[in-house]
């Protein structure tokens, strides 16, 4: 039997998606950040895509359980803390439970934070300074030739590496260098600049591995991977660290050879140098300011509670 949201489930989620991007009510409220709820937005039935989507069917009918859970308690007609409160029971029944309670949480604000309208805009976003995109994507040419294989169609490589990130690309590059034939096989799409769209769901769903943030198997940890033509290197931060010692040593603990040694600084300096890797731009946003800020205050106040 295939998995739907019959109009029971679906008030269902509309009630869920509104717990976690719930409508505030407050006298200061200039852009109607805190009146805004998801269901306003359309969340709800983007949640249900979305879900609908991705997870696999067994996974669906475990979520149509707790929904269903969810719907004998009347959670579609409580007010916002009883709703909290079935959440928080939901998700204590087993851990299967809250991490399916945590992903609907993630996936409410996400999408209710990423959302567009017709004007691309967002009514949120007014009220976290945020300004949406503010230009066009530049017209840059893609300059890497891809190749998408037929069935039957045969290729042949000396080498053939899986995956274009970080580790697979300068692999092939390496490779390459050396005279090799090299095949690359790369699961997701290939993007440029051509096409960020300063839109961060679009960049989820085109540029990350299974659409954006997903919990590790036991729901601890919630992981993030490129899933694109140069894998974490096309989304990631750049924040360009040099291996500390401790990271080395325990590499060659483990058998890596020469990770000790001056081979592997200067390959970490070419790696520097072919990057441009530079303290110039290493400007804070607000909350990094705000942390170290507090970071400093606490680091003064241990020190003067040790020497006391
Ligand atoms: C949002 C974000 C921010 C980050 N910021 C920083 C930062 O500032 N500084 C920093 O040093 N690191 C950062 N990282 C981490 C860094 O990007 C990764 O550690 C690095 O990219 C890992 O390299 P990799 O080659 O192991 O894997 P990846 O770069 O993840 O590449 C794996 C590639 O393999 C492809 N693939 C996987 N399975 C298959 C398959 N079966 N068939 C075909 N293709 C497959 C994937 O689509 C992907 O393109 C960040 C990561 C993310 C996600």
């Amino acid at each position: 039997m295939s998995f739907t949201f019959d109009a029971r489930r679906r008030a269902t989620l509309t009630a869920v998606v509104d717990t976690f991007v719930a409508s505030v009510p407050r006298d200061d409220d200039p852009t109607g950040f805190w009146a805004v709820k998801g269901s306003d937005l359309q969340v709800d039935a983007a949640v249900e895509q979305y879900l609908l989507e991705h997870l696999p069917e067994e996974e669906l009918e475990s979520l149509g359980q707790l929904l269903d859970t969810a719907a004998l308690v009347g959670m579609k007609n409580q007010p916002q803390a009883i709703r909290e409160a079935i959440l928080a029971n939901l998700g204590g029944i087993a851990p299967e439970a809250g991490l399916a309670v945590a992903s609907l949480c993630q996936l409410s604000t996400m999408i209710a934070y990423g959302v567009m309208d017709d004007q691309g805009r967002n009514p949120l976003w007014a009220g976290v300074g945020y300004p949406g995109p503010v230009s066009a994507p530049p017209a840059t040419p893609k300059t890497i030739t891809t190749i998408a294989p037929t069935a039957g169609e045969t290729l042949s490589a000396d080498v053939v590496i899986v995956g274009s990130g970080s580790g697979g690309g300068v692999a092939a590059a390496m490779l390459s260098q050396a005279g090799k034939n090299v095949i690359v096989v790369e699961g997701g799409s290939y993007r440029n600049e051509a096409d960020f769209v300063q839109n961060e769901l679009f960049a989820y769903q085109t540029l990350f591995l299974r659409g954006g943030f997903f919990p590790s198997a036991d729901g601890n940890v919630m992981l993030a991977a490129g899933g694109t033509v140069g894998g974490g290197s096309t989304v990631n931060w750049s924040n360009s660290l040099k291996t500390p010692d401790v990271v080395r040593k325990e590499w060659a603990d483990a058998g890596l050879e020469d990770a000790l040694g001056p081979e592997f600084d200067e390959h970490l300096a070419q790696v520097f140098a072919r990057m441009g890797c530079n303290q110039d731009v290493a400007l804070q946003n607000a909350q990094h300011e705000r942390l170290a800020e507090e970071l400093r205050a606490w680091a003064t106040r241990t020190a003067r509670w040790i020497s006391t």
